[in-house]
């Protein structure tokens, strides 16, 4: 082992878990300390005002001046008592992360000294310089101005000494340049659609929500190591690094005891994240050694995307506390599993019902299938789409991978689900499905339909968009993206299938069809046209790559291409007509999609330069000087009859190996000045997909063969077995 990279496993080794403070007292005790939530509100504001907010964050009642300068000071009060002397519109652009720019309370009162000011204005609205944030575009068409506009749905929050207030980030002509607008949009767009449909059955539904329930996967490394590697630090993966001897084929990781290091992490994110409000739930290893996961309960999707965006933050600054760096790409680790963020997803009424659950009564199961359907149905229509929605560069490592979800979208229904669906979509118009107590289902009368029990260990972990007996799980997000977009997607196509299943059945009611029989006919039309999506076998193997081609489902592996589908017709159409995205936000996000691609494909192709020209080439180079020493000296001691046969093989292994990675790395950075020079983002994106990022796996592998035959001593970076097996 180099003597550098000695004393950085040194540094890791002696690390030793930190003692956290977490109050004796019960979670119940410090739950939303630090969040301006309702209790807050109660104690901090007076009776008309907080009356008026409740209105604004359950049915979006515009506030007015007054109202919002009463909340503003309330707030103001409550920041300050809790030790807040800043504040902030907190926000979500393009970039994927969250911004933030602080403001302190104190304003010079003009009389020497300075008061605690913060007016209903500040708190409503601010004016960040959009042009800083990635805009597809918009800013040059429009104007660079923009602004911050307060979403009081999410409740405000304290982190260090800053109040922390969720905002919406739009340019002044009214274009989202986040992800929190169209997600609001989105959820608007499935509240209005569902609730529509579900007066079918229930008269008294006034409200659908959307539910999220993220579970966030992680990797942990040691700061030491992690600073040691110039890739981790840059590029939050690892460019090259052979393979350790162990790594995850025990299967001893997965549920395995955690680390005291990693727990006494854990427990302090934990208790921040409780104080913040996220209603942290569940914690474990994950497959890969030195992988993990957290898990909320789920919440109202726009809260909780809020709390996962808050949640990377704050693991972030807590990991180094602990002397840790945490992981958030989806592979940072070649031959090791990927992370991703599986986004549990459903549908519920202000009445309390779960559209997606099975229920008690014949009215709530036809419910449920005619929620369950128009999910199907919609993810068909826009499998292409919703795949866009969580591709990025560092996703598509892990997308068509053999370890995660395959680069297909489909969707698992389990056994029962499925046969109840072929039943009904078999049927003759007067029949209709009906469950005995073993959930066999018989054919009869319509208004029959007993409990359904769905048997929810049927799982398919191989399926990228699986129902789980009272939601549907897209394993697809990736770990570091923000939950908004696929949200985004899912919610604004559930909407739009809602809305058309609304037309269609109302048309023919107006024919003179009986409601249910008119719902029955609409959904054995739709189960038939969405058959292909639905797929109950091996997501990961090669024949399923050829069937759902044959199906006609999107198969496209290249990322900038698959972003293509966010242009078509159909996809421009839906978020129109659901007054989610209007066609230019469209075109500039993608826009932002392709130029991040490019950027975080440049910025690899840069590192990986660098540390082959630099760290691997000049190493191996001496490493083969040496060798070249000995056979040199062997031979002018010919009568001590050595051979140096297998040394100078070492050399031809090593001279192989470090021209190849002298030749791909000067093919790799002509072919990146090649596509600096075209100026179409797409085109751009195009060319670093098929022409540069193509090389890295190529370099890689010499690297890594390299690093099998020089001599530990010498070798500069940090091992996967050093980087992998935290103790
Ligand atoms: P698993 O790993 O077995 O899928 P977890 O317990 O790790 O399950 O995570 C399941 C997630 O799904 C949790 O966040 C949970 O709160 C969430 N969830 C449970 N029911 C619903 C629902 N109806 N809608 C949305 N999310 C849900
Ligand atoms: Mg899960």
């Amino acid at each position: 082992m180099s003597l550098l990279r000695f004393k950085m496993v040194d540094a890791a080794i002696n690390h030793t878990a930190l003692e956290v403070e977490v109050p004796a007292g019960r979670p119940s005790d410090y739950f939303g300390e630090k969040v301006f939530g309702r209790d807050a509100m109660r104690k901090y504001l007076n009776r008309a005002t907080y009356d008026a907010l409740i209105d604004t964050m359950e049915n979006g009642t515009p506030l007015t001046r007054e109202l919002a300068d009463g909340i503003a000071a309330g707030m103001r009060q409550w920041a300050l008592e809790h030790g807040a002397d800043h504040y902030t519109h907190w926000f979500q652009p393009l970039t994927g992360g969250t911004a933030e720019k602080h403001d302190a309370f104190a304003e010079p009162d003009s009389c020497g000294g300075v008061l605690e000011e913060f007016s209903g204005k500040l708190l409503v609205q601010q004016e960040p310089d959009a042009s800083s944030f990635p805009n597809g575009g918009i800013r040059n068409t429009f104007e660079a101005r923009g602004y911050s506009a307060w979403d009081p749905a999410s409740p405000a929050f304290i982190v260090d000494t800053t109040l922390c207030i969720p905002t919406v980030f739009i340019a002044y002509t009214g274009e989202a340049l986040d992800y929190k607008a169209p997600l609001l949009r989105s959820l608007n767009a499935v509240d209005k659609a569902a609730t529509e449909v579900c007066r079918y059955f229930d008269k008294n539904v006034q409200r659908v929500h959307a539910y999220l329930g993220w579970e966030q996967e992680y990797f942990l490394v040691d700061e030491s190591l992690w600073a040691a590697r110039p890739d981790l630090m840059l590029t939050g993966r690892t460019l090259m690094g052979h393979e350790s001897a162990k790594n995850q084929q025990l299967e001893d990781h997965y549920f395995g005891a955690i680390p005291t290091r990693v727990i006494s992490f854990m427990r302090e994110l934990e208790y921040e994240s409780l104080k913040l409000g996220i209603p942290v739930k569940t914690r474990h290893n994950e497959v890969a050694p030195n992988q993990f996961e957290l898990a909320p309960v789920y919440e109202e999707a726009n809260l909780a995307n809020d709390h996962n965006q808050l949640l990377m933050t704050i693991m972030d600054k807590i990991a180094r506390r602990h002397k840790f760096r945490v992981l958030l790409h989806e592979k940072p680790f070649k031959g090791i599993n990927g992370s991703g963020k599986h986004n549990n997803w459903s549908l519920g009424t202000d009445t309390g019902v779960n559209l997606l659950g099975p229920g008690r009564t014949a009215a709530e199961n036809l419910q449920f299938i005619t929620f369950l359907v128009n999910v199907i149905s919609a993810v068909h229509k826009h499998n292409g789409l919703l795949k866009a929605a969580i591709m990025s560069a560092t996703n598509a490592h892990r997308l068509g991978a053999n370890e995660a979800p395959p680069a297909i979208i489909s969707t698992f229904l389990g056994k029962q689900v499925s046969a109840v669906l072929d039943k009904l979509a078999a049927s003759k118009s007067d029949d209709a499905i009906r469950f005995d107590a073993k959930n066999v289902f018989k054919m009869s009368g319509i208004s029959h339909i007993p409990t359904l029990l769905i048997d929810n260990t049927d799982r398919n972990r191989t399926s990228p968009f699986a129902f789980t007996g009272n939601r549907f799980e897209l394993r697809a997000v990736g770990s570091s993206d923000n939950c908004a977009e696929a949200m985004i997607v899912l919610n604004t196509a559930v909407a739009a299938e809602l809305r058309a299943f609304r037309e269609a059945v109302d048309a023919r009611i107006e024919a003179g069809a009986k409601k249910e029989k008119a719902i029955y006919e609409v959904l054995k039309e739709m189960i038939h046209a969405s058959q292909p999506i639905r797929f109950d076998g091996n997501g990961y193997s090669e024949e399923w790559k050829a069937e759902a081609a044959r199906r006609g489902l999107d198969c496209e592996t290249s990322t900038p291409l698959i972003f293509d589908r966010y242009l078509d017709a159909e996809a421009l159409e839906m978020f129109r007509t659901t007054e989610v995205l209007s066609p230019v936000e469209v075109e500039a996000r993608t826009e932002v999609k392709w130029e991040t691609y490019v950027k975080k494909i440049q910025i690899e192709g840069r590192v990986l330069g660098d540390l082959t020209m630099n760290h691997i080439v000049p190493v191996a180079s001496r490493y083969e000087a040496m060798l070249l020493d000995k056979v040199y000296k062997m031979s002018q001691m010919r009568h001590l009859n050595l051979s140096a046969s297998s040394d100078i093989l070492l050399i031809r292994r090593i001279q192989e190996h470090t021209a190849e990675i002298q030749r791909l790395t000067d093919e790799m950075v002509e072919a990146r000045k090649a596509a600096n020079r075209i100026e179409e983002m797409r085109a751009k994106a195009i060319a670093y997909h098929d022409t540069v990022a193509c090389t890295f796996d190529a370099i890689r592998y010499h690297v890594d063969k390299l690093e099998e035959i020089v001599d530990d001593q010498m070798w500069p970076l940090p091992k996967y077995r050093e980087l992998l097996f935290l103790r």
